[in-house]
């Protein structure tokens, strides 16, 4: 019996080997029968190519090292792997494979237990964040964004509602001498799936009956529908995740076209709700500052001031169930291809990289300084002030900010 095949083939069984081409699998097995790669070295050659599939790059047999000793040839994948993957990404001959071209979920309704408000599921301490409150009134998203993190939490066919939602929010006991700061855009899209089950019609009835709370809807969708037919309360605040047409194109999959997006909140606007921006993720690839800055110069001049409540800012920040579901799944993206450093806890661009994209982001809003609320979302403390030129000291003085400034924008008072 071959030792070494036995051991091979134990290597490969908690691995994605299979989901890799048939071509891949084999040369793989060759080289490792030839070079005797230990069980993490297999693991790595594993992942390593389908990244590099993933990526639409090169394949493994095309970068492979020829020589016959396995530490050399290992050193030199290592680092024609991170090379690929450091380098400027580029969307321009990027194929997509394997893209949903529609929503494929069913609906489903159950009685849940407990009541889905809590704090941001993103927030840190080791993060400057602004103490928001998430309240899931849906869970799942028919969206598919590659860098989603929804996606290692939820089931993505299944869209799941509350049957007991509408009781539970209504019933919910809020000190009416303070205001809070509400999403309901964290565990789905506050939108898409419109007044389904009421959803809606239940948090509309929540804003009006707690003037103290501001209720924001953060959406990638143009399904305004009910917010257009219906009065909407002065406390509630709809807000946009924005991103360029390329980044939309190729990595935010079933969600509007920017210009969808754009359209929705000007019609919203019109209709006097306060809307917001949510720059997050923005995404470095070749000539993405001035793609971002057409947008930001979009929004500067389709939307006054006192219309606009928020801007905000983040970027991409994987942890590793995130990657190893997306190696799982047989689609291209290019959204893990960045060099990656550890980001409390979590992998993210390198801090050069993020100060050239916040300041460049926040400098093409000078206009709007002073007059629209600007924020980094789940950034390191230090970030603030190589972007903004200032920083808060605590999570409760940035909430204090925000809300101070949403309620003067929202013609409410602060309550602290
Ligand atoms: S800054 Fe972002 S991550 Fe932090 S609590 Fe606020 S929304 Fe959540």
């Amino acid at each position: 019996m071959n030792s070494y095949l036995d051991k091979f083939n134990d290597s490969i069984k908690n691995t994605i080997f299979f989901k890799l081409p048939p071509e891949s699998q084999e040369f793989i097995k060759e080289k490792s029968m030839l070079l005797k790669f230990s069980f993490s070295e297999i693991k790595q050659i594993v992942d390593i190519t389908r990244d590099l599939e993933m990526w639409n790059e090169q394949s493994i047999m095309e970068i492979f090292p020829q020589h016959d000793q396995k530490k050399v040839v290992f050193t030199r994948l290592k680092k024609a792997y991170e090379d690929l993957r450091s380098k400027p990404n580029s969307y321009e001959n990027f194929e997509l494979k394997n893209i949903p071209k529609e929503q494929k979920y069913t609906f489903k309704t159950a009685d849940k237990e407990g009541f889905g408000l809590g704090l941001c599921p993103v927030a840190s301490e080791k993060t400057r964040c602004c103490n928001l409150l998430t309240l899931d009134a849906v869970e799942s998203c028919g969206f598919d964004c590659s860098y989603c993190s929804i996606q290692s939490f939820y089931n993505q066919n299944t869209i799941t509602f509350d049957s007991g939602f509408k009781d539970k929010l209504l019933n919910l006991q809020l000190d009416q001498n303070k205001t809070y700061h509400i999403g309901t855009g964290q565990a789905s899209d506050s939108l898409m799936f419109g007044n389904r089950e009421g959803v809606l019609d239940a948090l509309f009835e929540f804003a009006r009956t707690n003037p103290n709370v501001i209720l924001e809807f953060k959406t990638k969708s143009d399904n305004i529908k009910y917010f257009l037919e219906n009065d909407v309360p002065k406390n509630i605040l709809c807000t946009w995740s924005m991103n360029t047409t390329t980044i939309i194109e190729n990595e935010e999959h079933l969600a509007a076209s920017l210009d969808k997006r754009i359209r929705s909140a000007r019609k919203v606007a019109d209709k006097g709700v306060k809307v917001g921006f949510h720059f997050h993720p923005i995404v470095e690839y070749d000539g993405y500052l001035q793609e971002y800055k057409e947008v930001y110069d979009r929004l500067i001049n389709e939307f006054a001031l006192d219309e606009v409540a928020l801007v905000s800012f983040g970027t991409l920040t994987f942890i590793k169930p995130v990657i190893k579901k997306l190696r799982d799944r047989e689609f291209r993206s290019k959204i893990t291809q960045m060099p990656l450093e550890d980001a409390s806890g979590k992998s993210s661009y390198p801090d050069s990289t993020k100060v050239e994209m916040f300041k460049h982001a926040y400098e093409s809003f000078a206009p709007w300084h002073g007059k629209v609320f600007f924020y980094l979302c789940m950034e390191e403390h230090h970030m603030w002030a190589k972007t903004f030129g200032y920083q808060y000291s605590t999570n409760n003085d940035f909430e204090r900010a925000m809300l101070s400034s949403y309620a003067n924008k929202l013609d409410m008072q602060y309550l602290i």
